[in-house]
């Protein structure tokens, strides 16, 4: 079967009245953005609480499903044949065409659920579902009516046109991109942050991501790593402005004047502080971070509140709860596995002392800040202003 046309569905739970319009738009534009990287011209409409992506010109079908399936707010893909009404006798024909296309194998169950938008039309939809399956099996002796639990689901949607699909490829769920404000992911190199990033994209936020770099500590390979991660997580959450502060000097500083066993602490909390001057420039509501308890000594619930406490903005960490291995899953059915455990360094590891602090007593962590006093404020300010930022897509 050659299609032309998929059918999009969308979980419409939530969505009503004003909510609906903004949420089936932005849907639109993120389809629109998404079928771009697809070989062929598209047309993507929407049309009394449907939404269409038609094919204008010859395309490679199994790109268009994989482009679409990255498209958030989706939760069905279906493959449509898109017929004229020239009067039921002419629909028995167009129906029973379908079926033989599709379905090379006569030996299923079905059921036949019509929906009548155009309540003119001469049939009820139970009418339609009787005769549609009558012509169906004449044609098809093979086959049989299952009306409880059939294998196949034969869609028939009289409109204006009428819409004939069967299948439905699931889509990712979650909101459409757009939909849900702006927050800033603290993006490194790792396994979790691209994952934490991906979650909260899925519902609906527009994601900007700040990476720590520390040249010559970390080379240009590690900083490209991250790049290259942007990229793949843009795939779903559409073009990622990722902006690169350079924080060298800032973690020479600490190392210089603070304990070494807080040195993690101490900086993470100055990875949040600026994270968060970035953020709020750049109109984010909050931060998101790849953090998960217990993981390592910066992760513990102590260290976790003495990086908190630095941040005003909410601190998303959508993989607080996961094991390693689940979120390892994800980053697999993302994609975007393989490039995190390259093995480059990060920014972190080369700092970091051998026997950490694993429950840092906040008031210990303030005195250490304080012998930072004379210059700190100057490095992150310049930190801040020699930001350089990136669009990745
Ligand atoms: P990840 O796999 O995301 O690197 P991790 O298990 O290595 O996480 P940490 O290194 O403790 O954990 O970092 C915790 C979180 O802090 C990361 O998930 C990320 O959000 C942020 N982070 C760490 N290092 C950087 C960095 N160099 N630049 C930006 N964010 C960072
Ligand atoms: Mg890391």
């Amino acid at each position: 079967m050659k299609y032309h046309s998929f059918l999009i569905k969308y979980a419409e739970i939530g969505v009503k009245g004003k909510n609906r319009y903004m949420f089936e738009d932005a849907l639109v534009k993120q389809i629109r953005f998404a079928l771009k990287s697809v070989e062929g011209e598209f047309e993507v409409t929407k049309e009394s609480g449907r939404i269409y992506a038609n094919a204008l010109t010859d395309f490679d079908f199994d790109d268009a499903v994989e482009a679409l399936k990255r498209v958030f707010g989706i939760s069905g893909i279906c493959p449509m044949v898109q017929v004229e009404d020239l009067g039921f006798e002419e629909l028995k024909k167009q129906v029973i065409q379908y079926v033989d296309q599709v379905y090379p194998e006569k030996n299923f169950t079905f059921k036949v659920n019509a929906r009548r938008a155009n309540k003119q039309y001469p049939l009820t939809s139970e009418e339609i579902n009787r005769d549609l399956g009558e012509a169906v099996l004449e044609a098809f002796p093979g086959l049989s009516v299952d009306v409880h639990k059939p294998q196949v689901m034969l869609h028939v949607e009289i409109r204006s046109r009428i819409n004939l699909y069967s299948q439905v490829i699931p889509g990712p769920g979650g909101m459409p991109i757009g939909t849900n404000g702006r927050a800033m992911l603290l993006l490194s190199g790792g396994i979790d942050s691209p994952v934490a990033g991906y979650m909260i994209a899925k519902r609906g936020v527009v994601i900007e991501a700040v990476y720590f770099h520390a040249p010559p500590y970390t080379s240009e390979r590690a900083k490209q790593k991250v790049v290259d991660l942007a990229k793949l997580v843009s795939r779903y959450a559409g073009p990622i402005k990722l902006h690169i502060v350079n924080f060298t000097d800032i973690q020479l500083y600490i190392y210089e004047k603070c304990p070494h066993e807080e040195l993690t602490i101490i900086m993470r909390r100055y990875m949040m502080r600026i994270a968060e001057i970035i953020a709020r420039k750049e109109k984010c509501l909050g931060l998101i971070t790849g953090e998960s308890i217990g993981q390592v000594a910066s992760q513990t619930v102590q260290s976790l509140a003495a990086t908190n406490e630095v941040c005003t903005m909410p601190v998303f960490r959508p993989v607080i709860g996961f094991d390693k291995q689940e979120i390892v899953d994800i980053s697999e059915k993302i994609g975007t596995f393989e490039t995190s455990i390259q093995p480059y360094e990060d920014c972190c590891t080369i700092f970091v002392a051998k026997h950490p602090v694993t429950r840092p007593n906040i008031n210990v962590i303030h005195r250490s800040e304080e012998k930072l006093a004379e210059k700190i404020d100057q490095l992150v300010e310049t930190a801040v202003d020699t930001t350089e930022t990136v669009i990745c897509q």
